[in-house]
Formats: C-alpha cells, sequence, structure tokens
C-alpha cells in the first residue's frame, strides 16, 4: 500500500497565452465584443446610405448620440434618454443598432456589443458610419 499523497509533481509549464484578439477594444469601453451573432439576417439589404450621425430621434427629436436601426433605418435615441430605440426593439424585435455616439453595434436579442470590424456583414455600414461622422476612413487593423 504505497501512499501517494505526494503527486504534486506534475507541474507541466504551460506558458500563458495572451490572446491579444479578446482584448482588442478594451480601453475604448468595449468589454466583449462578439464576432458572431445569429441575427445578421435582419440587417437592411441597403446599408450603404443611412441617415447622418447628427439626424434626431425620429419620436422625440432628441437631438445626438442616437441609435441606429441597422434593419430598418430608423433613427433613435437611447435608453439613457428616453429609451425610444428600446421601445422600437420591443415593437419591432429589430435587433440590431449602431451608435452614432461611438460607432459600436448592439444586438439587442444577445445583449451584446458585435465586433463591426471583424464581421463581415457589419463592416461597410461601420465605414461608412465612420465616414459620415469623421469626414474619414477607420483604421482598421490589419487583418
Ligand atoms: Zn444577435
Ligand atoms: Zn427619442
Ligand atoms: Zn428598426
Amino acid at each position: 500500500m504505497a501512499n501517494q499523497a505526494a503527486a504534486a509533481s506534475s507541474s507541466s509549464s504551460a506558458p500563458l497565452e495572451e490572446d491579444e484578439e479578446l482584448l482588442y477594444g478594451a480601453e475604448s469601453g468595449w468589454v466583449e465584443a462578439k464576432t458572431t451573432c445569429d441575427h445578421l439576417p435582419s440587417l437592411s439589404s441597403d446599408l450603404a446610405h443611412i441617415p447622418t450621425p447628427h439626424t434626431p430621434c425620429h419620436t422625440c427629436q432628441h437631438p445626438k448620440e442616437n441609435w441606429l436601426c441597422l434593419c430598418c433605418k430608423e433613427v433613435l435615441c437611447s435608453r439613457f434618454v428616453n429609451k425610444h430605440m428600446l421601445n422600437h426593439y420591443h415593437q419591432t424585435h429589430h435587433s440590431l443598432v449602431l451608435s452614432y455616439s461611438d460607432l459600436s453595434v448592439w444586438c439587442f436579442s444577445c445583449e451584446a456589443y458585435l465586433d463591426a470590424q471583424l464581421i463581415q456583414q457589419l463592416r461597410p455600414v461601420h465605414e461608412t458610419a465612420y465616414l459620415l461622422k469623421f469626414g474619414e476612413a477607420p483604421p482598421f487593423r490589419s487583418v
């Protein structure tokens, strides 16, 4: 009967692998942007033409930092103003919205931010919105 209490000699030294992809955007406040979303098929088929970032809320005329519905291109205010985009989601189940405040893309159904630069379907509209807001193309990472 050998007592093997001292089996602590299994120290395979695995190096810590920092995945920089996952840390992307942390400085801009994005926590964990998803790179997939089941609701992408609901995107508008014409996202080449979108309202300007200065478009007021369609319902209450709140002037700025509104959200763009990527399904029907309605511009509505945030949950921190009059929640008109949130109401829009409840009424229409349009899940995908783009922030004209920081150009992040949010999915109401997933309750998560989406990585608009990695998701092919979102990249063009993110680029268009960036152009409208800043007057220049976004600084894409080299993939
Ligand atoms: Zn989703
Ligand atoms: Zn509003
Ligand atoms: Zn909509």
